[in-house]
Protein backbone atom coordinates (compact mmCIF):
# COMPACT_ATOMS: atom_id res chain seq x y z
CA UNK A 1 0.00 0.00 0.00
CA UNK A 2 2.94 2.75 0.59
CA UNK A 3 4.62 2.13 -2.39
CA UNK A 4 1.29 3.48 -4.44
CA UNK A 5 1.95 7.36 -5.03
CA UNK A 6 -0.59 9.34 -3.66
CA UNK A 7 -0.63 12.81 -1.95
CA UNK A 8 -1.66 11.23 1.74
CA UNK A 9 2.42 10.13 1.84
CA UNK A 10 3.83 13.20 2.91
CA UNK A 11 2.46 11.78 6.31
CA UNK A 12 4.36 8.88 7.19
CA UNK A 13 4.70 7.00 10.23
CA UNK A 14 7.91 6.86 12.08
CA UNK A 15 10.00 7.62 15.25
CA UNK A 16 11.05 10.77 16.84
CA UNK A 17 12.62 13.25 17.79
CA UNK A 18 13.20 14.48 13.95
CA UNK A 19 11.81 13.77 10.53
CA UNK A 20 15.14 14.85 9.06
CA UNK A 21 17.44 13.96 11.57
CA UNK A 22 16.05 10.71 12.98
CA UNK A 23 13.34 9.61 10.11
CA UNK A 24 15.57 10.34 6.66
CA UNK A 25 19.10 9.02 8.37
CA UNK A 26 17.84 5.82 9.15
CA UNK A 27 15.63 5.20 5.57
CA UNK A 28 18.96 6.28 4.11
CA UNK A 29 21.01 3.84 6.08
CA UNK A 30 18.44 1.10 5.51
CA UNK A 31 18.71 1.60 1.84
CA UNK A 32 21.96 1.49 1.75
CA UNK A 33 22.14 -1.83 3.81
CA UNK A 34 19.70 -3.34 1.20
CA UNK A 35 21.80 -2.34 -1.37
CA UNK A 36 25.25 -3.58 0.22
CA UNK A 37 23.59 -6.86 0.91
CA UNK A 38 22.70 -7.69 -2.28
CA UNK A 39 25.87 -6.91 -3.67
CA UNK A 40 28.03 -8.65 -0.81
CA UNK A 41 25.87 -11.85 -1.68
CA UNK A 42 25.96 -11.47 -5.44
CA UNK A 43 30.01 -11.36 -5.08
CA UNK A 44 30.30 -13.61 -2.64
CA UNK A 45 31.88 -11.03 -0.80
CA UNK A 46 32.66 -9.66 3.23
CA UNK A 47 31.79 -6.70 4.93
CA UNK A 48 34.79 -5.64 7.59
CA UNK A 49 33.69 -2.31 8.38
CA UNK A 50 30.93 0.15 7.70
CA UNK A 51 31.50 4.02 8.10
CA UNK A 52 28.48 6.59 8.56
CA UNK A 53 29.79 10.62 7.98
CA UNK A 54 27.40 13.18 8.76
CA UNK A 55 27.39 16.64 7.68
CA UNK A 56 26.24 20.29 8.47
CA UNK A 57 23.13 20.75 10.42
CA UNK A 58 23.07 16.81 10.72
CA UNK A 59 26.56 17.11 12.48
CA UNK A 60 26.00 19.94 14.42
CA UNK A 61 22.14 19.12 16.01
CA UNK A 62 22.30 15.34 14.96
CA UNK A 63 23.56 13.63 18.67
CA UNK A 64 20.29 15.42 20.47
CA UNK A 65 18.22 14.37 17.45
CA UNK A 66 19.68 10.75 17.72
CA UNK A 67 20.77 10.56 14.33
CA UNK A 68 23.59 8.57 15.56
CA UNK A 69 20.98 6.03 16.84
CA UNK A 70 19.07 6.37 13.58
CA UNK A 71 21.30 5.39 11.00
CA UNK A 72 22.28 2.20 13.08
CA UNK A 73 18.68 1.44 13.45
CA UNK A 74 18.58 1.38 9.73
CA UNK A 75 21.54 -0.45 8.92
CA UNK A 76 20.35 -3.12 11.40
CA UNK A 77 16.80 -3.49 8.92
CA UNK A 78 14.38 -2.13 12.31
CA UNK A 79 11.54 -0.61 10.29
CA UNK A 80 10.63 2.58 11.90
CA UNK A 81 6.59 1.88 11.43
CA UNK A 82 7.17 -1.16 13.56
CA UNK A 83 10.23 -1.70 15.51
CA UNK A 84 9.62 -1.58 19.33
CA UNK A 85 11.57 0.07 21.61
CA UNK A 86 12.90 -2.71 23.05
CA UNK A 87 14.66 -4.06 19.73
CA UNK A 88 15.80 -0.41 19.28
CA UNK A 89 16.98 -0.53 22.93
CA UNK A 90 18.42 -3.84 22.36
CA UNK A 91 20.59 -2.84 18.83
CA UNK A 92 22.15 0.15 20.71
CA UNK A 93 23.37 -1.96 23.09
CA UNK A 94 24.86 -3.92 20.84
CA UNK A 95 26.32 -0.35 19.00
CA UNK A 96 27.88 0.93 22.78
CA UNK A 97 29.36 -2.41 23.59
CA UNK A 98 31.23 -1.61 20.45
CA UNK A 99 30.13 -4.88 19.32
CA UNK A 100 29.83 -5.40 15.30
CA UNK A 101 28.46 -8.29 13.23
CA UNK A 102 28.98 -7.20 9.71
CA UNK A 103 29.12 -10.09 7.70
CA UNK A 104 24.99 -9.30 8.56
CA UNK A 105 25.22 -5.52 8.91
CA UNK A 106 23.56 -5.85 12.24
CA UNK A 107 25.32 -3.14 13.34
CA UNK A 108 28.38 -0.89 14.00
CA UNK A 109 31.11 1.20 16.56
CA UNK A 110 29.57 4.15 17.93
CA UNK A 111 33.02 5.59 16.89
CA UNK A 112 32.01 4.78 12.84
CA UNK A 113 29.64 7.30 13.22
CA UNK A 114 31.44 10.55 12.70
CA UNK A 115 30.54 13.98 13.01
CA UNK A 116 31.98 16.36 10.63
CA UNK A 117 31.10 19.66 12.71
CA UNK A 118 32.76 22.23 9.99
CA UNK A 119 31.94 20.35 6.81
CA UNK A 120 29.24 20.61 4.98
CA UNK A 121 27.89 18.97 1.75
CA UNK A 122 26.93 20.46 -1.67
CA UNK A 123 22.82 20.27 -2.53
CA UNK A 124 21.46 20.22 0.78
CA UNK A 125 22.90 20.96 4.58
CA UNK A 126 21.97 17.40 5.51
CA UNK A 127 24.40 15.62 4.46
CA UNK A 128 25.54 11.78 4.59
CA UNK A 129 27.99 9.35 3.49
CA UNK A 130 27.65 5.76 3.75
CA UNK A 131 31.00 3.84 2.99
CA UNK A 132 31.43 -0.44 3.48
CA UNK A 133 35.28 -1.88 3.20
CA UNK A 134 36.12 -5.24 3.04
CA UNK A 135 38.87 -7.47 5.17
CA UNK A 136 41.20 -6.12 2.59
CA UNK A 137 39.88 -2.62 3.70
CA UNK A 138 39.07 -2.38 -0.03
CA UNK A 139 35.50 -0.02 -0.69
CA UNK A 140 32.84 -2.10 -1.48
CA UNK A 141 29.86 0.89 -1.58
CA UNK A 142 29.73 4.14 -0.75
CA UNK A 143 26.42 6.38 -1.01
CA UNK A 144 25.75 9.92 -0.33
CA UNK A 145 22.37 11.08 0.62
CA UNK A 146 20.55 14.04 1.47
CA UNK A 147 17.29 14.54 4.44
CA UNK A 148 15.59 16.96 2.86
CA UNK A 149 12.75 17.30 5.52
CA UNK A 150 9.95 14.97 6.49
CA UNK A 151 11.38 11.90 6.30
CA UNK A 152 12.55 12.32 3.27
CA UNK A 153 15.73 11.43 1.27
CA UNK A 154 17.16 12.57 -1.53
CA UNK A 155 19.94 11.67 -4.07
CA UNK A 156 22.78 14.62 -4.71
CA UNK A 157 20.89 15.78 -8.24
CA UNK A 158 17.88 16.07 -6.64
CA UNK A 159 16.31 12.97 -7.46
CA UNK A 160 14.19 11.42 -5.01
CA UNK A 161 14.61 8.01 -3.78
CA UNK A 162 11.85 7.53 -3.13
CA UNK A 163 8.44 8.13 -4.69
CA UNK A 164 6.62 11.06 -4.14
CA UNK A 165 3.60 12.57 -5.04
CA UNK A 166 3.93 15.88 -7.57
CA UNK A 167 1.66 19.18 -8.24
CA UNK A 168 2.18 17.92 -11.53
CA UNK A 169 -0.33 14.97 -10.72
CA UNK A 170 -2.84 17.54 -10.90
CA UNK A 171 -1.99 19.36 -13.88
CA UNK A 172 -1.13 22.52 -11.20
CA UNK A 173 1.41 24.40 -10.63
CA UNK A 174 0.53 26.68 -7.61
CA UNK A 175 -2.43 26.87 -4.94
CA UNK A 176 -4.29 29.39 -7.79
CA UNK A 177 -3.99 27.09 -10.13
CA UNK A 178 -5.52 24.41 -7.81
CA UNK A 179 -8.78 26.71 -6.35
CA UNK A 180 -9.33 27.97 -10.12
CA UNK A 181 -9.86 23.96 -11.61
CA UNK A 182 -12.06 23.16 -8.05
CA UNK A 183 -13.90 26.04 -8.28
CA UNK A 184 -14.80 25.23 -12.41
CA UNK A 185 -15.92 21.95 -11.26
CA UNK A 186 -18.12 23.50 -8.50
CA UNK A 187 -16.58 21.41 -5.91
CA UNK A 188 -15.12 21.67 -2.27
CA UNK A 189 -11.75 22.06 -2.24
CA UNK A 190 -11.65 18.58 -0.49
CA UNK A 191 -13.89 16.91 -2.79
CA UNK A 192 -12.00 17.88 -5.99
CA UNK A 193 -8.16 17.11 -4.46
CA UNK A 194 -10.07 13.47 -3.11
CA UNK A 195 -11.71 12.75 -6.68
CA UNK A 196 -8.10 13.51 -8.21
CA UNK A 197 -6.68 10.96 -6.06
CA UNK A 198 -9.08 8.29 -6.23
CA UNK A 199 -9.27 8.51 -9.72
CA UNK A 200 -5.59 7.47 -10.11
CA UNK A 201 -5.00 5.52 -6.73
CA UNK A 202 -8.59 4.19 -5.96
CA UNK A 203 -10.35 4.73 -2.63
CA UNK A 204 -9.56 1.60 -1.05
CA UNK A 205 -5.52 2.16 -0.59
CA UNK A 206 -6.67 6.29 0.23
CA UNK A 207 -9.22 5.51 3.04
CA UNK A 208 -6.67 2.76 4.41
CA UNK A 209 -4.08 5.56 4.72
CA UNK A 210 -6.37 7.84 6.42
CA UNK A 211 -7.17 5.24 9.01
CA UNK A 212 -3.26 4.27 9.81
CA UNK A 213 -2.61 7.71 10.05
CA UNK A 214 -5.21 9.23 12.19
CA UNK A 215 -4.96 6.03 14.44
CA UNK A 216 -1.45 6.67 14.89
CA UNK A 217 -2.07 10.42 15.48
CA UNK A 218 -4.44 9.02 18.04
CA UNK A 219 -2.45 6.67 19.48
CA UNK A 220 0.18 8.82 20.08
CA UNK A 221 -1.88 11.52 21.55
CA UNK A 222 -2.77 8.72 24.29
CA UNK A 223 0.75 7.63 24.87
CA UNK A 224 1.98 11.07 25.68
CA UNK A 225 -0.84 11.62 27.97
CA UNK A 226 -0.33 8.52 29.95
CA UNK A 227 3.63 9.81 29.89
CA UNK A 228 5.25 10.80 32.94
CA UNK A 229 9.20 11.98 34.36
CA UNK A 230 11.97 13.75 32.73
CA UNK A 231 12.46 13.65 28.76
CA UNK A 232 15.79 12.12 27.61
CA UNK A 233 18.95 14.33 26.48
CA UNK A 234 20.26 15.20 29.89
CA UNK A 235 18.50 18.81 29.48
CA UNK A 236 16.23 18.15 32.61
CA UNK A 237 12.71 19.18 30.42
CA UNK A 238 9.95 17.60 32.46
CA UNK A 239 6.70 16.20 30.86
CA UNK A 240 3.73 18.58 31.48
CA UNK A 241 1.26 16.62 29.15
CA UNK A 242 0.48 14.60 32.11
CA UNK A 243 0.29 16.67 34.57
CA UNK A 244 -2.13 19.18 32.42
CA UNK A 245 -4.49 16.12 31.44
CA UNK A 246 -5.26 14.79 34.81
CA UNK A 247 -6.17 18.79 35.80
CA UNK A 248 -8.62 19.05 32.91
CA UNK A 249 -9.86 15.49 33.71
CA UNK A 250 -10.50 16.73 37.53
CA UNK A 251 -12.33 20.24 36.08
CA UNK A 252 -14.64 17.90 33.83
CA UNK A 253 -15.06 15.39 36.63
CA UNK A 254 -13.43 12.59 33.96
CA UNK A 255 -11.52 9.44 34.68
CA UNK A 256 -7.60 10.85 33.75
CA UNK A 257 -6.50 7.14 33.10
CA UNK A 258 -5.97 6.48 30.26
CA UNK A 259 -2.99 3.87 28.66
CA UNK A 260 -0.45 4.81 26.08
CA UNK A 261 -2.28 1.37 24.15
CA UNK A 262 -5.64 -0.09 22.88
CA UNK A 263 -8.14 1.77 20.89
CA UNK A 264 -7.54 5.01 20.57
CA UNK A 265 -11.49 5.73 20.69
CA UNK A 266 -11.63 4.42 24.01
CA UNK A 267 -13.55 6.27 27.01
CA UNK A 268 -11.81 9.42 26.52
CA UNK A 269 -12.63 10.38 23.20
CA UNK A 270 -15.85 9.40 23.56
CA UNK A 271 -16.45 11.40 26.97
CA UNK A 272 -14.80 14.40 25.38
CA UNK A 273 -17.22 14.63 22.04
CA UNK A 274 -20.47 14.75 24.06
CA UNK A 275 -19.05 18.19 25.81
CA UNK A 276 -19.87 21.79 25.38
CA UNK A 277 -16.67 23.58 25.74
CA UNK A 278 -15.78 27.40 26.23
CA UNK A 279 -12.66 29.01 24.83
CA UNK A 280 -10.32 28.69 27.92
CA UNK A 281 -11.20 24.76 27.74
CA UNK A 282 -10.74 24.24 24.08
CA UNK A 283 -7.30 26.19 24.43
CA UNK A 284 -6.25 23.88 27.22
CA UNK A 285 -6.67 20.63 25.93
CA UNK A 286 -5.81 21.87 22.46
CA UNK A 287 -2.45 22.58 24.44
CA UNK A 288 -2.56 19.54 26.14
CA UNK A 289 -2.75 17.05 23.04
CA UNK A 290 0.07 18.74 21.46
CA UNK A 291 2.29 18.91 24.46
CA UNK A 292 1.63 15.17 24.30
CA UNK A 293 2.63 14.48 20.69
CA UNK A 294 5.91 16.36 20.80
CA UNK A 295 7.05 14.69 24.49
CA UNK A 296 6.37 11.44 22.70
CA UNK A 297 8.38 12.87 20.05
CA UNK A 298 10.88 13.89 22.11
CA UNK A 299 11.23 10.47 23.92
CA UNK A 300 11.96 8.91 20.52
CA UNK A 301 8.11 7.41 20.27
CA UNK A 302 6.17 6.68 17.43
CA UNK A 303 4.80 9.79 15.89
CA UNK A 304 3.22 11.11 12.33
CA UNK A 305 5.65 13.68 10.43
CA UNK A 306 2.73 16.41 9.93
CA UNK A 307 4.67 17.67 7.79
CA UNK A 308 7.85 16.69 10.06
CA UNK A 309 8.47 15.10 13.73
CA UNK A 310 9.49 18.05 15.37
CA UNK A 311 5.52 19.54 14.23
CA UNK A 312 4.13 16.59 14.59
CA UNK A 313 1.98 18.05 17.44
CA UNK A 314 0.06 20.54 15.59
CA UNK A 315 -1.84 18.91 13.06
CA UNK A 316 -3.50 16.02 15.68
CA UNK A 317 -3.93 18.60 17.89
CA UNK A 318 -6.41 21.02 15.61
CA UNK A 319 -7.94 17.46 14.45
CA UNK A 320 -9.01 16.35 17.86
CA UNK A 321 -10.14 19.73 18.47
CA UNK A 322 -12.19 19.57 15.29
CA UNK A 323 -13.46 16.01 16.05
CA UNK A 324 -14.01 15.69 19.91
CA UNK A 325 -13.22 19.00 21.34
CA UNK A 326 -16.30 21.02 19.85
CA UNK A 327 -14.53 21.75 16.35
CA UNK A 328 -17.44 21.01 14.05
CA UNK A 329 -15.55 18.21 11.84
CA UNK A 330 -17.25 14.51 11.45
CA UNK A 331 -15.39 11.71 11.84
CA UNK A 332 -16.40 11.58 8.37
CA UNK A 333 -14.68 14.55 7.61
CA UNK A 334 -11.07 13.23 8.59
CA UNK A 335 -10.38 12.45 4.82
CA UNK A 336 -11.30 15.78 4.08
CA UNK A 337 -8.57 17.40 6.72
CA UNK A 338 -5.87 15.44 5.79
CA UNK A 339 -5.87 15.46 2.39
CA UNK A 340 -6.53 19.57 2.03
CA UNK A 341 -3.75 19.88 4.34
CA UNK A 342 -1.30 17.53 2.47
CA UNK A 343 -2.13 19.63 -0.44
CA UNK A 344 -0.86 22.30 1.75
CA UNK A 345 2.13 20.49 2.83
CA UNK A 346 3.60 19.90 -0.65
CA UNK A 347 2.89 23.25 -2.22
CA UNK A 348 5.60 24.31 0.76
CA UNK A 349 7.85 21.13 0.20
CA UNK A 350 8.11 22.06 -3.69
CA UNK A 351 7.88 25.58 -3.77
CA UNK A 352 9.87 26.03 -0.86
CA UNK A 353 11.29 23.89 2.15
CA UNK A 354 9.45 21.78 4.62
CA UNK A 355 13.47 21.46 6.48
CA UNK A 356 14.63 23.29 9.12
CA UNK A 357 18.13 23.11 8.03
CA UNK A 358 17.07 25.08 4.86
CA UNK A 359 14.07 27.64 6.19
CA UNK A 360 14.35 27.72 10.37
CA UNK A 361 11.15 26.63 12.10
CA UNK A 362 8.64 28.87 9.50
CA UNK A 363 9.41 25.45 7.46
CA UNK A 364 7.98 23.33 10.68
CA UNK A 365 5.72 24.70 12.88
CA UNK A 366 4.83 27.27 10.09
CA UNK A 367 4.15 24.56 7.27
CA UNK A 368 1.84 22.38 10.11
CA UNK A 369 -0.16 25.34 11.15
CA UNK A 370 -0.68 26.43 7.32
CA UNK A 371 -1.94 23.21 6.62
CA UNK A 372 -3.80 22.57 9.77
CA UNK A 373 -5.45 25.77 9.16
CA UNK A 374 -6.08 24.59 5.54
CA UNK A 375 -7.85 21.41 7.06
CA UNK A 376 -10.20 22.92 9.16
CA UNK A 377 -11.51 25.76 7.15
CA UNK A 378 -12.47 22.93 4.46
CA UNK A 379 -14.32 20.88 6.89
CA UNK A 380 -15.92 23.64 8.34
CA UNK A 381 -17.12 24.92 5.00
CA UNK A 382 -15.01 27.25 3.38
CA UNK A 383 -14.79 27.78 -0.07
CA UNK A 384 -11.72 26.51 -2.11
CA UNK A 385 -10.38 30.14 -2.27
CA UNK A 386 -11.04 30.57 1.81
CA UNK A 387 -9.19 27.15 2.43
CA UNK A 388 -6.27 28.89 0.96
CA UNK A 389 -6.60 31.93 2.68
CA UNK A 390 -6.35 29.90 6.07
CA UNK A 391 -3.33 28.54 4.99
CA UNK A 392 -1.78 31.63 4.16
CA UNK A 393 -3.01 33.26 7.14
CA UNK A 394 -1.46 30.50 9.47
CA UNK A 395 2.08 30.65 7.63
CA UNK A 396 1.89 34.88 7.55
CA UNK A 397 2.21 34.92 11.40
CA UNK A 398 4.95 32.60 11.89
CA UNK A 399 7.16 34.34 8.79
CA UNK A 400 10.96 34.20 9.64
CA UNK A 401 10.74 32.27 12.41
CA UNK A 402 13.91 30.72 13.51
CA UNK A 403 14.72 26.99 14.52
CA UNK A 404 17.40 27.34 17.78
CA UNK A 405 16.60 23.94 19.38
CA UNK A 406 18.61 24.03 23.35
CA UNK A 407 21.25 21.73 23.24
CA UNK A 408 20.35 20.38 20.02
CA UNK A 409 17.52 18.87 21.47
CA UNK A 410 13.88 18.94 20.13
CA UNK A 411 12.50 20.39 22.94
CA UNK A 412 12.97 23.66 23.82
CA UNK A 413 11.49 25.88 22.52
CA UNK A 414 10.11 23.06 19.90
CA UNK A 415 7.75 21.30 22.07
CA UNK A 416 5.52 24.17 23.17
CA UNK A 417 5.65 26.07 19.75
CA UNK A 418 3.39 22.94 18.75
CA UNK A 419 0.63 24.46 21.16
CA UNK A 420 1.12 27.77 19.47
CA UNK A 421 0.85 26.59 15.88
CA UNK A 422 -2.26 24.96 16.85
CA UNK A 423 -4.15 27.59 18.57
CA UNK A 424 -2.82 30.03 15.43
CA UNK A 425 -4.24 27.15 12.97
CA UNK A 426 -7.74 27.13 14.70
CA UNK A 427 -7.97 30.94 14.53
CA UNK A 428 -6.75 31.06 10.95
CA UNK A 429 -9.49 28.93 10.16
CA UNK A 430 -11.66 30.71 11.82
CA UNK A 431 -10.90 34.25 10.10
CA UNK A 432 -10.41 32.66 6.53
CA UNK A 433 -14.15 31.48 7.15
CA UNK A 434 -15.99 34.88 7.76
CA UNK A 435 -12.88 36.32 5.05
CA UNK A 436 -13.76 37.35 1.34
CA UNK A 437 -10.60 35.56 -0.34
CA UNK A 438 -11.21 38.55 -3.11
CA UNK A 439 -10.15 41.22 -0.77
CA UNK A 440 -6.93 39.46 0.67
CA UNK A 441 -3.62 41.28 -0.54
CA UNK A 442 -1.91 38.64 0.18
CA UNK A 443 -2.13 34.98 -1.41
CA UNK A 444 -1.03 31.48 -0.50
CA UNK A 445 1.20 31.64 -3.25
CA UNK A 446 2.87 34.76 -2.32
CA UNK A 447 3.19 33.67 0.99
CA UNK A 448 4.88 30.55 -0.11
CA UNK A 449 7.29 32.54 -2.05
CA UNK A 450 7.96 34.69 0.94
CA UNK A 451 8.68 31.88 3.09
CA UNK A 452 11.25 30.86 0.82
CA UNK A 453 13.01 33.90 0.18
CA UNK A 454 13.06 34.71 3.65
CA UNK A 455 14.51 30.90 4.46
CA UNK A 456 17.50 31.83 1.98
CA UNK A 457 18.41 35.13 3.69
CA UNK A 458 18.43 33.20 7.04
CA UNK A 459 21.55 32.94 8.69
CA UNK A 460 22.54 29.60 9.16
CA UNK A 461 22.71 29.83 12.46
CA UNK A 462 18.92 29.67 12.72
CA UNK A 463 18.85 26.66 11.16
CA UNK A 464 18.77 23.86 12.95
CA UNK A 465 22.41 24.40 13.92
CA UNK A 466 21.82 24.99 17.49
CA UNK A 467 24.15 28.02 17.25
CA UNK A 468 21.58 30.95 18.02
CA UNK A 469 18.83 32.16 19.60
CA UNK A 470 17.38 30.69 22.31
CA UNK A 471 20.05 27.97 21.83
CA UNK A 472 22.77 29.81 23.02
CA UNK A 473 21.16 31.61 25.22
CA UNK A 474 20.25 28.91 27.47
CA UNK A 475 23.16 27.25 29.26
CA UNK A 476 23.27 23.15 28.97
CA UNK A 477 25.66 21.10 30.16
CA UNK A 478 24.26 17.96 28.35
CA UNK A 479 24.70 14.29 30.15
CA UNK A 480 24.09 11.81 26.69
CA UNK A 481 21.58 9.19 28.31
S1 LIG B 1 12.90 24.94 16.73
FE1 LIG B 1 11.25 24.33 15.30
S2 LIG B 1 12.29 23.65 13.46
FE2 LIG B 1 13.81 23.72 15.08
S3 LIG B 1 13.91 21.62 15.87
FE3 LIG B 1 12.43 22.78 17.10
S4 LIG B 1 10.41 22.44 16.14
FE4 LIG B 1 11.99 21.82 14.67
Amino acid sequence: MDQCLHILRLFRVGVGPSSSHTLGPWKAADEFAKVLRQKVAQKNGNIQRIEVHLYGSLAKTGRGHGTDKAVVWGLSGLDPEISTRAERADCLELMNSGAIAPSNVACLPKADVLFHHDESLDYHPNGMRFSAFDSEGSLILEQIRFSVGGGIVAKATGERIQSLWSLNLLGVNTAADAVRLAESEGSAFHEWLWAQEVRRVGSDVLDLYVDKIWSTMRRCMQSGLAGEGTLPGGLGVVRRARGLFRFLCGSLDLDHTVTASGDAYGDLWGKLVRRGWSFSEVNDWVACLALAVNEENASFGRVVTAPTNGAAGVIPAVLAYGCFLGGGVRQEQVRDFLVTAAFVGHLFREKATISAAQGGCQAEIGVASSMAAAGLATCLGATAAQSMVAAEIAMEHHLGMTCDPVGGLVQVPCIERNTMGAIKAIAAAQLALRSNPGEARVSLDDVIHTMWTTAQDMDAKYKETAEGGLAVRIPVNLVEC
